[in-house]
């Protein structure tokens, strides 16, 4: 079968860590170009500084992954579907969850491919603690989702101004977790949104959640903070009401059962995630998943505003 032809918008850190390398490595896709606004050269395919550009000179591209911060993925998107590619979208998907419904509906009107990658959710162990929930009651779910800024995000002066999300920018691969591992619906009851005096975007988070599958007495939270130097933490503890004690680490890599391990895989989030996207440009289907964005969306919502000191990068 004849690969699929991409091109990447946006060579920043995570196409240049994850998209590149992953795409050199599958054969159902062939590296096309890239669209960079500085120029980014690789693997000695043409780089072109607009999208624009791109379309007009090499129509028969197939698709392309957006990998631009998300509040210009909107029209970046839009654009290439008018042009009749297939669209990957980085998280978080878009600006607004508005901007994502439309987005699908406009994909399936022009025929065309839209997919929402949540990269968290390529895990093994993401995949059997569902399994495991599947049916149950939670009794007990705590997030913790603590990490450095300065050293993920060293310089990103966008993950800070509106349409950056913030904390959530990496809280939300938590959400992507919890929205597909709950055997039910899950709601954001409260949320304590801590903003840099200087920031427009939070630096943490404390969200407080309900769902009709847990128990009475249940309590289900989430805790997110970007000011963690030293060892990072990503971790989803869950309790059933049936006892079981379920730990999910390393980003939903390493799960545990009552201390025993049940899965540890080394990390391939992004070759399941390409994997899927040959699956569905080769079915003609679009898999839009705006759950997690649903959940940051809320939050904001029903947010409650803290300021702090500010932060210097
Ligand atoms: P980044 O290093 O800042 O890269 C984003 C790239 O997008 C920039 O280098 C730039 O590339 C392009 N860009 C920036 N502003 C733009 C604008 N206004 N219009 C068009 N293009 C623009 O950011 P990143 O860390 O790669 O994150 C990008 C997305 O991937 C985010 O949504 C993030 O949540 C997601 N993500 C990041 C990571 C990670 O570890 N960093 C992991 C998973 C997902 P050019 O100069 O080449 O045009």
């Amino acid at each position: 079968m004849a690969a699929i032809t991409i091109a990447i918008v946006g060579v920043g850190k995570i196409a240049q860590d994850q998209h590149l390398p992953v795409i050199a490595g599958n054969p159902d896709f062939a590296l096309a170009a890239l669209v960079s606004g500085r120029g980014v050269d690789h693997a000695s395919v043409p780089t072109f500084r607009t999208q624009a550009e791109l379309l007009q000179a090499m129509p028969n591209v197939e698709a392309v992954a957006i990998c631009t911060p998300p509040s210009v993925r909107y029209a970046l998107a839009r654009e290439a579907l008018d042009a009749g590619k297939h669209v990957l979208l980085e998280k978080p998907p878009a600006q607004t969850v508005t901007e994502l419904t439309d987005l699908a509906a406009y994909a399936a009107s022009r025929g065309r491919v839209v997919f929402t990658t949540w990269h968290s959710q390529y895990n093994d162990g993401v995949d059997t603690l569902k399994a495991r929930l599947a049916g149950r009651r939670i009794r007990k779910l705590t997030i913790t989702w603590k990490e450095d800024v300065r050293r993920w995000h060293p310089k990103q002066d966008w993950i800070w101004t509106v349409g950056g999300f913030g904390i959530f920018d990496p809280g939300i691969n938590a959400l992507s977790i919890l929205t597909k591992i709950m055997p039910g619906p899950v709601f954001v009851q409260s949320a304590d949104l801590t903003f840099p005096s200087n920031r427009d975007m939070p630096i943490a988070a404390d969200l407080v959640f309900t769902s009709p599958v847990a128990t009475g007495d249940a309590a289900l939270t989430a805790a997110f903070d970007w000011r963690q130097t030293g060892e990072q933490t990503w971790a989803i503890d869950v309790e059933t009401a049936e006892g079981e004690v379920f730990h999910l680490t390393a980003g939903g890599s390493k799960l545990a059962l009552n201390g025993q391990v049940l899965v540890e895989a080394p990390p391939a989030e992004y070759q399941g995630i390409y994997r899927h996207f040959a699956e569905l440009v080769r079915a003609g289907t679009s898999a839009v998943d705006s759950a997690p964005f649903q959940l940051v969306a809320d939050a904001f919502m029903v947010g409650r505003r803290i300021v702090t000191e500010p932060f210097e990068d």
